[in-house]
């Protein structure tokens, strides 16, 4: 134990970054998948196209205000993730599209989780139901 010990103290720190994350990724890199919620209408075709169960979608919360659109939050868990692109294959508005982002270590679990709260469109997903706008709901 005493030999590794000094062995460690005489050599310091010989470990460095791989080569692979010092440069852009190689061409053809399949990394995390990125989310754009303006383009996004919550209709949960991701969430069901994703072999690992990565995407949820939650339930429909109305409007905050008459003119505005019911919203959903989204969640997508990197550390469940598989670079697979069927969430982007899926997702007819484009809000998801696959990146060359490949190097997500962290120290910290919750942030490999993707938070957003993204607009839902009527009878999306497959706990979605309908989105009536705020002065239907007074009715
Ligand atoms: S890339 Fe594949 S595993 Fe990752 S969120 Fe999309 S469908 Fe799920």
């Amino acid at each position: 134990m005493w030999r590794i010990i000094t062995w460690a103290w005489r050599t310091g720190v010989i470990t460095a970054a791989p080569r692979a994350l010092e440069g852009p990724a190689p061409a053809g890199t399949k990394g995390r998948p990125a989310l754009d919620p303006e383009r996004c209408i919550g209709d949960g075709a991701c969430e069901r196209a994703c072999p690992t169960g990565a995407i949820a979608l939650g339930p429909v919360a109305p409007p905050e205000h008459a003119a505005g659109l019911a919203r959903r939050p989204f969640r997508l868990d990197y550390g469940a993730c598989i670079f697979c692109g069927r969430c982007a294959e899926a997702c007819g508005p484009a809000a998801l599209r696959m990146t060359e982002d490949y190097a997500l270590s962290t120290r910290r679990r919750e942030d490999l989780v993707l938070r957003a709260t993204v607009p839902a469109v009527a009878g999306g997903g497959a706990d979605a139901r309908p989105a009536p706008r705020a002065a239907e709901e007074t009715k």
